[in-house]
This record gives structure tokens, C-alpha cells and sequence, in this order.
């Protein structure tokens, strides 16, 4: 099975775990850059974006993340994971950074006040069958995308799933919801990145 890390900085990555060994990956947390160098893919949980980048610093890990982003490593954020793959943020907080990887701009905290946190279904290209329960907590939207990068999902009218070659980001959180299908979409990138990367 590919081993799949999860960034265990901050944010729910006990849920991530679940979801990706339910999805048939080996996972394992991620927080320090020999961790890093270990896992086949990585998982950006959903938390505090500006905790995440700066606790990133402070672990050494900004850099080995973004080289390994930069080598094609498969990467999947969610919600504040999906903020630390943007390679540009509108409103970023001071001292925050991104990782980057997706040609995208994402606005944080975008679906506002009134509706921190809702569900909705969500079509998701690349994810068969119904659509996908989205659970969506103080998540940000993507303004604009890049030519490199392919919108999955929208919801509202606004882009809430992008993928750009190996890096894939939702705005939601299916590994709250119970429903393995896109850890699985995500596990599958890994092993084909994996299979490639071998011959
Ligand atoms: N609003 C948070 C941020 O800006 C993200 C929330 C989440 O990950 N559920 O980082």
C-alpha cells in the first residue's frame, strides 16, 4: 500500500488518518521533514491556516514541503490545507505563507458570517456516483485558477475542489463525513505517482 502522511502540525488529522486507511493507503503523521521524506503522498488536514504555515516554519518543514511539492509528490489539502497549496492568498494574515503548488488565488474564511459552517452536496468530477456530502467550516473559496489548473467542484458559484497535476484541494472536509471516495481518488493518485516513479 503507498504510505500517505498527514501534516500533524495542527487541524484534524486524526480523521485524515481514518479516512486514508479506510481508502487502503498506510498512513502515518508527518512532523518532521525525515517523516517527510518517507510517505509517497501527503495530506494537508483542515485547521488554522496561519498556525499551520507558521508552525511549519518553526519545524523546519516549509522548505523540504514546498521541494517536495515541487517534485510531483501527491498532495491533498483540506479546507486550511487547501489555503497552504494556493500559490497566492488575498487576505493572508502576517507572517503567514503558503506551500503552494496550485496556480490559484484563494479567498480565506470566504463563505462568510452567517454560514461559518453548512453542508451541501457537491459534484466532484473524478468522484463517481452521488455527489459528495460537503462539510464546509469557515472554508475559503478559490477566486481564480491558473491555465494548469482543472476546477473539480464548485458550489454557490464559486470553486470549492481544484486539482493541478499531483495536487489536489477542497474547500470541504470528507474526512468528516464518513464517505472514503475522495481519500480514495487521492490514494490512487499516489500509487500511480508511485508506479511511475519506479519504471
Ligand atoms: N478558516 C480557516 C483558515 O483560514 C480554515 C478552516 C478549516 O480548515 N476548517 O485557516
Amino acid at each position: 500500500a503507498p504510505v500517505v502522511g498527514v501534516l500533524a502540525l495542527q487541524g484534524d488529522v486524526r480523521e485524515h488518518l481514518v479516512a486514508l486507511a479506510a481508502a487502503g493507503a498506510t498512513a502515518r503523521e508527518v512532523r518532521r521533514p525525515g517523516e517527510l521524506a518517507e510517505v509517497d503522498g501527503l495530506v494537508i488536514p483542515g485547521g488554522e491556516s496561519t498556525t499551520i504555515s507558521k508552525l511549519a516554519v518553526l519545524f523546519g518543514l516549509m522548505e523540504p514541503l514546498r521541494a517536495r511539492v515541487r517534485d510531483g509528490m501527491p498532495v491533498y489539502g483540506t479546507c486550511a490545507g487547501m489555503i497552504m497549496l494556493a500559490d497566492k492568498i488575498l487576505d493572508p494574515r502576517s507572517g503567514q505563507e503558503t506551500v503552494g503548488g496550485i496556480d490559484m488565488i484563494v479567498r480565506r474564511n470566504a463563505f462568510g458570517r452567517q454560514n461559518e459552517s453548512f453542508e451541501a452536496a457537491v459534484d466532484v468530477a473524478g468522484v463517481a456516483g452521488d455527489p459528495v456530502e460537503g462539510v464546509f467550516i469557515r472554508a475559503p473559496w478559490v477566486e481564480s485558477v491558473g491555465a494548469r489548473a482543472e476546477v473539480l467542484a464548485e458550489h454557490g458559484g464559486h470553486i470549492v475542489a481544484v486539482r493541478q497535476g499531483n495536487a489536489l484541494a477542497t474547500s470541504f472536509h470528507p474526512e468528516l463525513t464518513g464517505d472514503h471516495r475522495v481519500h480514495a481518488l487521492f490514494v490512487d493518485m499516489t500509487r500511480a505517482n508511485r508506479t511511475a516513479e519506479s519504471l
